[in-house]
């Protein structure tokens, strides 16, 4: 394919340069500070004791899941599957699971090792509380995730869902409402949300099922329980959209990773062409075509080296890379929670 290219002057801090454009990318992208946390005490187990094997995805990133089995750390589907396959030591990844693995660990005589976020525990804890106090369980996000799945099994009741929208909710109908095939919530309806999701979307579902539970007497309670790094990762794409006028935005992080699919459609809403990359060679040539500024974010399951890739592919391309490189990690950081 032929690209269309206009090369301009770019201004930098050293004068000025003829390129294509210039990257920018946005305050925080990549690895968020749980799954940071839970690789180093995955890899830690690892190297000290020997090969382990996560229960699910480690991490939704394929370039990290094979460098982690180069150091012993192979993803098994199961605890039976990872005992079946020799492993004596299975871990819970940073996603979590429900109170059944203990168990099944136990039952099968292997060391567990928990890197569950402690962002993600709070959300399973709540769970657990609101539903003690009565309340049925409404978890906003992906029921297939194993987050999701974990937060409703640790609620622990019956009493639980995971939806994405309204009209897959059980009910139809505002409480009060009578009539054929009309299904109405009960009294007391809390809704948690799992943790890499958009704010304004999850506003949007809790006005609507509000509306619905509030009459005659209902409680309903809205938890916003996005965790800190997502939201300042939205939070960041958006300055970046708003500040600097970027023309294009690449979402880098595994196909699988809810919270980079999210990035993408959060700079689609704004109005800005947004794309979700696993690696460089993604990049569309067309894509490029009369762009001067491209955007740069990425998952919190992205790793550095591969952000730095793509930076280095655009710079191949005709653009400026960033002045400070891609980021800076604060060694002190914790999240809020
Ligand atoms: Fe923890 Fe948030 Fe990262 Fe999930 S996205 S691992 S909740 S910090």
């Amino acid at each position: 394919m032929v690209t269309a290219t206009t090369d301009v002057a770019i201004a930098t801090g050293t004068g000025t340069s003829t390129r294509r454009g210039r990257v920018v990318v946005a305050t925080e992208l990549g690895y968020c500070w749980g799954v940071r946390r839970a690789l180093d005490i995955v890899q830690s187990a690892a190297d000290a004791g020997g090969p382990i094997a996560p229960i699910g995805d480690v991490i939704h990133n394929p370039q990290v899941v094979i460098r982690l089995r180069e150091r012993g750390v192979e993803g098994a589907a199961s605890v039976e599957e990872a005992v079946d396959r020799g492993f004596r030591r299975v871990a819970i990844t940073a996603h979590g699971m429900g109170p059944h693995l203990a168990g099944e660990a136990a039952q099968a005589g292997v060391e567990l090792v928990d890197t569950t976020c402690p962002l993600v525990t709070k959300v399973q804890r709540l769970a657990q509380k609101l539903a003690r106090q009565g309340y049925f369980i409404v978890v906003y996000g992906d029921s297939y995730h194993p987050e999701v799945r974990s937060v409703i099994g640790w609620s622990g009741t019956s009493k639980a869902i995971a939806v994405k929208k309204v009209s897959d909710l059980p009910w139809n109908a505002a409480r009060g409402q009578a009539g054929p095939d009309t299904v109405t919530p009960p009294r007391k309806v809390a809704v948690v949300s799992q943790t890499t999701k958009n704010v304004d979307e999850l506003m949007a579902f809790a006005r609507e099922l509000q509306a619905m539970v509030i009459p005659e007497g209902g409680e309903f309670r809205l938890c916003n329980t996005i965790c800190e790094p997502t939201s300042e990762r939205q939070n960041a794409l958006k300055r970046l959209i708003e500040d600097e006028q970027v023309e294009l935005i690449l979402a880098i992080g595994g196909k699988k990773s809810s919270n980079t699919a999210r990035l993408a459609e959060v700079g689609q809403s704004l109005g800005v062409p947004s794309h979700h990359i696993e690696r460089p060679e993604e990049i569309d040539p067309s894509w490029l075509d009369g762009v001067g500024l491209v955007g740069v974010t990425a998952g919190a399951s992205t790793p550095d080296d591969v952000i730095q890739a793509v930076v280095d592919e655009l710079d191949r391309r005709g653009y400026i890379p960033p002045e400070g490189g891609i980021r800076q990690i604060d060694p002190d950081y914790v999240p809020a929670f």
